[in-house]
């Protein structure tokens, strides 16, 4: 290595990520690669983060050198954890107590000592913020559900201490992450990643193996009529195939109101066969490690105080298998999920996801409305094409109580910002890509410096920025910001035909449409909407804010056009549906003309191509109506 690139990367040190010295090198020295770069810089930069032989070691005196920076969370750890965490002052200082919606997530292999890297993000003007960082390692404990637990200590810590109490959790579909949030913070409302929900299921629907998960018709039947029990798998289940890991933190009854075709159950928490072990521990309410569950016989006790026990029918196996020579036949040519029906079911879930209360047009406008639409939906249409372990396997990890919460967005009153864990995922492909690109699995002392010295100062700057008014001085737009502005001039500029589809019912007061887009659209916008309010300046781009409840999107330069401001208010869906009767019993009674029909595919007719494509209209709007 010669000595002026050495010299280079020295001087260098304090303000460049060896990402962008790459470049910078190669042009004077076009024989040095990357990875020699990388190599020389973590190897100069040693004086700035290592202070102990010991990583771990070294990385709590580091933390504690920052001590301006950062605030070291002390845990009480059992025999075999390690754990450091510790929590970003300058943005948990800032936006703690007003965080709205976090992130949480894991990632792993990021360093030589095999600890696993948590970390919770809080959501500020649409942008994620680290809040907070977890070191775990939990290998050599013989602790019970020690990884629940240590993640437990970390997050009380941050919610006791620096005011992080938030009314929406973003997070993947890991149960014991779960049962953490459900823990610590039980007031929030749980939203899987969209995009990881939608990968496990294309995953799912697209193996071959017939056995899934153990599949009780009998309680989804005592829920929602429709459901016939004899619609089930015939060959074995799969006791190990939960997404996300086994869930033991199951809320206790089935439905929180008695919804239009459902009866109240209360179902025992612990299932007899699952036994967890008693303990007083307060953490001690949910298990993570794996056990073999069995349905029954279990109890339900009816409204009417009743007590019905239940015995499921029991699955068969290929050794006691009654199975005709016939059906085994067609059981091997039967396939989990046929790749004709995947789209349409991945389709069905986002509509699922999507539907809202706020969002009227397509589902009773009740959290107990829309999920009995959904269920309806997705029953009916497994039902019709035979597709009877796909049902299983949806119902017993997405539809059934205790999984639908977790990502359906109606069964809370606001919408969320977020959909996604995007912002993690870039938080980490920014540290990847600009400093670890050469190392797989870097020192642990290193990591930290990286993470609080290197990457939370630009996150400071983005902060500021952010609270800083648009008046004084020209900032550029954040990328969601250029995202929204694209996304909004595209709307302005999609030609809209008329006479406009009846269905379609934008309230450019409330802020709604009930056109399939816009409960699709990322930033709950649709080409009616946008084309009903007065031009934007450049500024609204800057300032606009998201609300999580209509009107969605307010700024004083959002005003409607002339023509529609005389639009009387009792037309539109957004009255029309509240004026209705609440009460969930009474919501079939929806007038039909307000909802999409059976057979209606007519947003596929032209108006919308130019927004969703050809297709994808009809699956959206396949109602099987029980309206009559
Ligand atoms: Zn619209």
């Amino acid at each position: 290595m010669p000595q002026r690139v050495t010299d280079i990367i020295h001087e260098n040190m304090s303000h460049c990520t060896p990402n962008a010295l790459v470049p910078k090198i190669q042009a004077e020295f076009p024989n040095i690669t990357a990875a020699q770069i990388y190599s020389t810089w973590i190897k100069l930069s040693e004086e700035l983060w290592k202070r102990a032989d010991n990583p771990l070691e070294s990385a709590k005196q580091l933390l504690a050198e920052l001590g301006d920076e950062v605030d070291i969370i002390h845990t009480k750890v059992a025999d075999g954890v390690e754990q450091l965490c510790w929590v970003i002052k300058k943005i948990a200082g800032p936006l703690g107590k007003g965080t709205v919606e976090v992130a949480l997530d894991a990632t792993y292999r990021t360093n030589s000592a095999h600890l696993e890297l948590y970390y919770v993000m809080a959501e500020h003007d649409n942008a994620g913020f680290p809040l907070s960082y977890c070191l775990l390692s939990t290998a050599t404990s013989m602790e019970q559900r020690k990884r629940t637990k240590a993640l437990c200590r970390w997050v009380r810590r941050l919610r006791d201490q620096w005011g992080i109490n938030p009314d929406f959790v973003h997070i993947d579909k890991d149960m014991a992450e779960i049962g953490m949030v459900r823990k610590v913070w039980p007031q929030a409302k749980i939203q899987l990643c969209w995009w990881h929900l939608r990968r496990a299921v294309r995953e799912r629907l697209a193996k071959a193996k017939l056995s899934t998960t153990p599949y009780n018709p009998i309680r989804a039947r005592l829920e929602f009529s429709f459901i016939d029990v004899d619609f089930r798998p015939a060959g074995a289940s799969d006791t190990q195939e939960y997404e996300g890991g086994f869930d033991y933190h199951q809320p206790t009854s089935v439905a929180s109101g008695p919804g239009p075709n459902s009866i109240l159950l209360r179902i025992p928490a612990t299932q007899p066969g699952a036994a967890p072990t008693q303990s007083n521990d307060a953490d001690d309410d949910f298990e993570e490690t794996e056990v073999k569950r069995d349905f029954g016989p279990t109890e339900l006790t009816l409204p009417n105080g009743r007590k019905v026990k239940i015995i499921p029918p029991i699955p068969r196996t290929s050794d006691n298998s009654d199975d005709d020579n016939d059906e085994e036949t067609e059981d091997a040519r039967r396939t989990f999920c046929p790749p004709e029906y995947r789209e349409s079911i991945q389709k069905m879930m986002d509509n699922h996801l999507n539907a809202h209360p706020l969002i009227p047009g397509y589902a009773a406008p009740t959290p107990e409305g829309i999920r009995e639409w959904a269920v309806r939906q997705m029953y009916e249409y497994c039902e019709r094409n035979g597709l009877c372990e796909t049902w299983a396997y949806l119902w017993e990890n997405w539809y059934r109580p205790g999984r639908w919460e977790l990502w359906a967005r109606s069964t809370v009153d606001d919408i969320a910002r977020l959909k996604t864990t995007m912002i993690m995922e870039s938080h980490w492909r920014r540290i990847k890509k600009d400093f670890l690109h050469h190392f797989h699995k870097p020192r642990i002392d290193f990591l930290v410096w990286i993470l609080t010295a290197k990457l939370a100062p630009s996150y400071y700057r983005r902060l500021d920025l952010i609270q800083r008014p648009v008046g004084r001085g020209y900032r550029n737009l954040s990328s969601w910001r250029r995202d929204f502005k694209r996304e909004w001039k595209k709307c302005v500029g999609t030609e809209i035909t008329y006479p406009l589809n009846p269905k379609y019912k934008p309230d450019v007061r409330c802020w709604v449409c009930t056109c399939p887009y816009f409960a699709k659209s990322r930033f709950l916008v649709c080409k009616h909407l946008v084309q009903m309010v007065e031009e934007v300046p450049i500024t609204f781009f800057h300032e606009v804010t998201r609300n999580r409840t209509s009107p969605i999107w307010s700024h004083t330069s959002l005003k409607p056009k002339h023509d529609y401001e005389q639009i009387d208010p009792l037309s539109s869906p957004t009255f029309s549906t509240s004026s209705l009767p609440s009460s969930p019993t009474s919501s079939p009674i929806l007038n039909s003309r307000d909802l999409p029909s059976a057979q209606s595919d007519d947003d596929d007719n032209g108006d919308d191509d130019s927004h969703i494509g050809k297709g994808t209209g009809s699956a959206f709007f396949l109602f099987f109506g029980h309206l009559e």
